[in-house]
């Protein structure tokens, strides 16, 4: 049987009713001639309320109690699914990760996936079973305990089964009905792409565009994944949403492909340090010791002062990190093995980027982004580029302008 993995979002699974309207795209499916597997995420807002009660009961909580609880939104409604598929007449199980079970890591909070054996559900297919439907975003550890894989990981279980039982394609269904040059809340100049490179999703993806979880646009690219977005509100059909999918299978080239923003970063500066070998590793080592995730980095040019050569050391990390950051800094200093006179810390920036695989073989994509940024008089506070991405740090009130202003500049409202 050719088999099918379709993935319902928080607000595709939001009530019963969105459940029922979900069901029906499974069902259809079903008489298309395919089997199956369902992945769905908490009814949205469920996995907010849950990290909130955590957080409430126990500030520095034990994260295998928290993937304990967080981890439940998705058996409500992986039940709830199956029983309304049952109501329509379609043959359906839902499964827990640890039933299938879906081996990960013991990384709570942040589990990796190391195994999906398809024994257990093909085994119910051959039984007669038309319908899996397998809770997202958890796990088992090693040790027998409940994981999950970080915010928005529905999207990555469902790639994950579409490689493990090899797929004709994984359809993600949500909110929108596609990926958009940018996020269409912030403009509504913001045009639905037919196809977009894995490359550039990935990119899209960690620099901010949550519409997919990077790690699962990462294992669709690795497994070759036919990996789709759609809405889950409309009619759909199989040229329906945007494809995920190999450069070579794009037409269409434009230099810049989306703009990405991020809005909760914070940046930090350790003004004044010794600047001599090793006192990047004296900075980052404890960072990452204390699970800071420092994205751009910037040290300044040497100074002279009396006691040797100073430079300035910035760095961003994700706002909810910079008391863990300036505790690892602090810490780092009382231990005497870095130096600095002030520690600056700026919490109100947000990460804007432009992304696009053109970017390799096009000078001036640079210029005419800090162009624009210029025109509208938003300051720019840290630059960071690779092979297809420009990312800037700003002010996080310039943050909506300033994603308006680059998807003009770039005029990714028009296509090709
Ligand atoms: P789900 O609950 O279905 O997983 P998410 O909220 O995680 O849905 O992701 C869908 C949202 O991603 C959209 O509502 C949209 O606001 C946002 N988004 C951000 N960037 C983009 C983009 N480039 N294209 C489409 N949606 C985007
Ligand atoms: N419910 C989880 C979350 O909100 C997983 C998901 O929806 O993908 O992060
Ligand atoms: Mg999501």
């Amino acid at each position: 049987m050719p088999l099918l993995v379709m993935k319902f979002g928080g607000t595709s699974v939001a009530d019963l009713a969105r459940i029922k309207n979900a069901a029906l795209k499974v069902k259809r499916e079903v008489e298309r001639g395919y089997d199956v597997i369902v992945i769905v995420s908490a009814m949205s807002g469920k996995t907010n309320e849950l990290v909130g009660w955590v957080e409430q009961t126990s500030p520095l909580y034990d994260a295998r109690e928290y993937d304990a609880v967080v981890s439940s939104g998705e058996n409500v409604t992986a039940g709830l699914m199956a029983l309304t598929l049952q109501e329509m007449d379609v043959p359906a199980r839902s499964w827990q990760g640890w039933q299938v079970p879906i081996n990960t890591t013991s990384a709570h909070a942040s589990a990796r996936f190391k195994s999906i054996p398809s024994d257990n559900i093909n085994a119910k297919f051959a039984e007669g079973f038309k319908v899996a439907v397998v809770a997202g975003f958890q796990g088992v550890s090693p040790e027998g305990r409940i994981t999950t894989l970080g915010r928005g990981g529905s999207d990555t279980t469902a790639v994950a089964f579409a490689a493990a039982f090899n797929a004709e394609r994984c359809d993600i269904y949500t909110d929108v009905d596609g990926i958009y040059t940018t996020d269409p809340r912030i403009t509504d100049k913001a045009r639905k792409l037919d196809k977009i490179a894995f490359e550039e999703m990935l990119e899209l993806a960690s620099l901010g565009a949550k519409v997919l979880q990077t790690r699962s646009v990462e294992l669709a690219m690795r497994f070759k994944v036919r990996l789709r977005v759609l809405s889950s509100f409309e009619e759909t059909d199989e040229n329906s949403g945007t494809l995920v999918c190999d450069e070579d299978e794009i037409m269409e080239s434009k230099v810049v492909s989306g703009v990405a923003y991020s809005r909760d970063e914070a940046k930090i500066t350790l003004v004044t340090v010794a600047d001599r070998p090793g006192i990047a590793a004296a900075i980052f080592g404890p960072l990452s010791e204390a699970g800071v995730n420092v994205d751009m980095i910037v040290q300044n040019i040497s100074e002279k002062a009396d006691g040797g050569a100073v430079t300035d050391m910035t760095f961003s990390c994700p706002v909810n990190q910079v008391a863990r950051a300036c505790k690892a800094m602090e810490d780092a200093k009382a231990a005497g093995s870095i130096n600095f006179v002030e520690l600056n810390v700026d919490s109100d920036v947000a990460k804007i980027s432009v992304v696009g695989i053109g970017m390799r073989s096009h000078a001036g994509v640079a210029a005419t982004m800090f162009k624009a940024l210029s025109a509208e008089n938003v300051n720019i506070k840290v630059i960071s580029t690779s092979e297809i991405k420009i990312s800037v740090l700003i002010d996080r009130k310039y943050m909506e302008l300033a994603v308006q202003a680059l998807h003009d500049a770039f005029e990714l409202d028009k296509a090709g």
